[in-house]
């Protein structure tokens, strides 16, 4: 039986990192190395199997009870971050961790340190795996893809563990957004998921924001300025006054927790046209309305002001609030929170200020929370994981198959 440590420092020898606005599905053609590496496991383990095209590898396991139980999905990204390197990693393992400072690079002075990132107390005692400084580590996810194919693993080497169906899915892009571009849901097959995908062990997360963007563009009138009393628009200045016309307070820097934002991305301009690029969020969805409605009101006002087709509002929705669904799947979230405190472990229940896969495969109709795998500081050189907790996050999930019979 190998170990999730082993597995993981397996995985993370492939640089899988992904690229943001290019045409190609996947994004990087690397990302296959590791697919295709993860498919001859599965083929290895007797595991039915199918990648596709697009870099969707999905597994499949019979169930060995009578009794007919939902079909339960396990999934997790092989891409990284385009934010940092993931190439040449060079993980490695503090043992016993004391709560002293980390140096992870003596050469460039790259320290992870307590003191900076607090969660690092809770892992006194604990095992550690770091980086060399250079790269990211690849804990998300490829710490996500290493406990799955654990449980896989030890599916297959014990029979006797009962379990229904269980369907293993792999994604690639999931970073830049686009983990479920082309996923096919009749393949894919299941009844409700998880994604392994989230941040220290017993996170389970099923609460993300409501999303739109809005394109605003603004309109002026340009004349020579040795001219202009009273006939120059200036469209910036209107941009302005449209952005005043926002609530101040939300603002992303005057919100947290449940707060929701409209985030004015870019501005672009001259007298003639201006260009405002905002992002809508809100766990509420009542709120969320409520906020595209202030853009319309706003953009009706400068209308007024300014005369008709001067503002040109485009509201778009990205997607929703995954709780929404998952009100009506109670189970899917309270098998999950029952297995983690069965584990002897805190759940730790927090919406997520974002969105996730999880969220978009809940609209596309696999009800799907998504569970901390033991990871912290994503997509960078700070990245570490904890050892203990990630055998911890295997019993969990153990554990939740198991409760999955019992529906
Ligand atoms: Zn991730």
């Amino acid at each position: 039986m190998m170990k999730v440590l082993e597995r993981f420092f397996n995985y993370v020898k492939f640089d899988t990192q992904s690229k943001s606005d290019v045409d190609d599905y996947p994004s990087t053609a690397k990302q296959f190395d590791l697919l295709n590496f993860l498919k001859k496991e599965l083929d290895e383990l007797g595991i039915k199997n199918e990648l596709d095209e697009y870099g969707y590898l999905i597994g499949r396991i019979d169930s060995n009870i009578d009794k007919d139980v939902p079909k339960l999905a396990l999934i997790a990204h092989v891409d990284t971050s385009p934010d940092a390197s993931g190439k040449d990693v060079k993980a490695r393992v503090i043992e016993n961790y004391d709560g002293s400072n980390i140096i992870l690079n003596e050469e460039h002075n790259v320290i992870l340190k307590p003191s900076v990132f607090p969660s690092l107390k809770n892992n006194i005692g604990q095992d550690l795996v770091v980086t060399d400084g250079t790269t990211l580590l690849g804990a998300d996810d490829k710490l996500g893809v290493a406990e799955i194919m654990t449980i896989v693993e030890y599916i297959t080497n014990n029979p006797e563990y009962k379990h229904g169906e269980i369907v293993i899915l792999f994604t690639p892009d999931e970073e830049v957004g686009n983990g479920t571009k082309f996923i096919d849901m009749k393949k894919l097959n299941a009844d409700f998921g998880y994604t392994l995908d989230g941040g220290t062990v017993g996170e389970i997360a099923y609460e993300n924001f409501n999303a739109a963007g809005a394109r605003v563009t603004i309109h002026g009138k340009s004349v020579h300025p040795g001219s202009a009393k009273d006939k120059m628009i200036h469209s910036v200045n209107v941009a302005y006054e449209f952005d005043h016309l926002l609530p101040e307070e939300k603002r992303p820097q005057h919100t947290e927790n449940y707060e929701g934002f409209n985030h004015l991305i870019t501005i672009n301009g001259s007298v003639e046209k201006t260009q405002l690029i905002y992002i809508i969020r809100n766990h509420d969805r009542d709120l969320f309305e409520e906020q595209k409605e202030e853009f319309i009101n706003a953009s009706e006002l400068i209308n007024k002001k300014y005369g008709d087709q001067s503002c040109i509002l485009e509201i778009q929705d990205q997607y929703f609030n995954m709780n929404e669904i998952l009100k009506d799947y109670k189970y899917v979230v309270d098998i999950a929170i029952n297995s983690i405190k069965e584990e002897d472990v805190e759940p730790i229940i927090e919406p997520i200020r974002g969105g996730t896969d999880g969220a978009r495969l809940t609209y596309l109709g696999l009800p799907c929370p998504n569970l901390g795998t033991g990871g912290y500081n994503y997509h960078g050189p700070y990245e570490y994981a904890s050892i203990q907790e990630m055998n911890k996050a295997v019993e969990i999930v153990k554990r939740i198959i198991t409760k999955t019979t019992e529906l």
